[in-house]
């Protein structure tokens, strides 16, 4: 991920079934890619396609992983290790995306794999965000709590390798309309710094912050332009590929 551009991430999550559409649907994201030089294009597809797309990147896209186990080596059946990831090629792996916390992920085990993920010398996508919003503000109070537990056990030396995803709950999976407005990811991402500023000195002020949740060609620019954000993670749009091209579109005119 070169920092100082726009970052656009692909979470295309399960998705697509086979091996044929995915490599449309990255030629096709590539080719937006390349026209857009102030942007940064990362794709996640699920596991069985990183290898494939290794050699399709052509240096245009940097390849992201879905998740990656806390640790190298060992009897841990149906797991993919920071090692093995760098080994092909991908460069920056997500973790504790919501769908994962809410079967089983916790805190620490997030925080395990983020640690396991740079001490690999890979960038890490942390996850984070509110299940939902109270009018009293005690969301603040639990997304305060899960930064400390997410990042308790990444050591301060590999913060330049950390980029912040904050994606509410109640914004994932819905029509633009429902995404959160630029305000209220404005606002927040004020917080989520103050939060890595108290636990991390003025380091933690630099850690790049994108937004996901329900994010369209119809309000990236409004997000990218008041949201305070230096990117978006993109989820059901990034499987669309006009609409994913678009997006980079706007984001490399921002
Ligand atoms: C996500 O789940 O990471 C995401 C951003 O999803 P969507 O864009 O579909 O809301």
């Amino acid at each position: 991920m070169k920092k100082g551009k726009k970052l656009i991430v692909a979470n295309w999550k399960m998705n697509p079934g086979t091996a044929a559409e995915a490599r449309a649907l990255f030629l096709a994201t590539r080719r937006a890619a390349s026209e857009a030089r102030r942007v940064s294009v990362t794709v996640c597809p699920p596991f069985p396609f990183l290898s494939l797309f290794s050699r399709l990147s052509n240096g245009v896209i940097s390849l992201g992983s879905q998740d990656a186990f806390w640790r190298n080596g060992g009897p841990h059946t149906g797991e993919v290790s920071p090692e093995m990831l760098k080994d092909i090629g991908v460069t920056i792996s997500m973790v504790g995306h919501s769908e994962r916390r809410a079967r089983w992920e916790t805190d620490d085990i997030v925080s395990r794999k983020a640690q396991a993920v740079v001490r690999e010398g890979l960038s890490v996508l942390v996850c984070i965000g509110e299940r939902a919003r109270d009018e009293n503000g005690d969301f603040f109070g639990v997304l305060r709590e899960q930064i400390k537990a997410t990042f308790s056990k990444v050591q301060r030396r590999f913060l330049s390798d950390v980029v912040i995803a904050y994606e509410p709950l109640w914004a994932i999976g819905k029509n633009w309309r429902d995404s959160a407005s630029p305000s209220v990811v404005r606002e927040t991402a004020i917080f989520i710094r103050k939060v890595m500023a108290d636990m991390f000195g003025d380091e933690g002020v630099t850690v790049p912050i994108l937004y996901g949740g329900s994010v369209g060609p119809e309000n990236a620019g409004a997000l990218l332009r008041d949201g305070d954000i230096a990117g978006f993670l993109i989820g059901h749009e990034s499987l669309d590929a006009e609409a994913f091209a678009w997006i980079i579109r706007i984001a490399n005119d921002a």
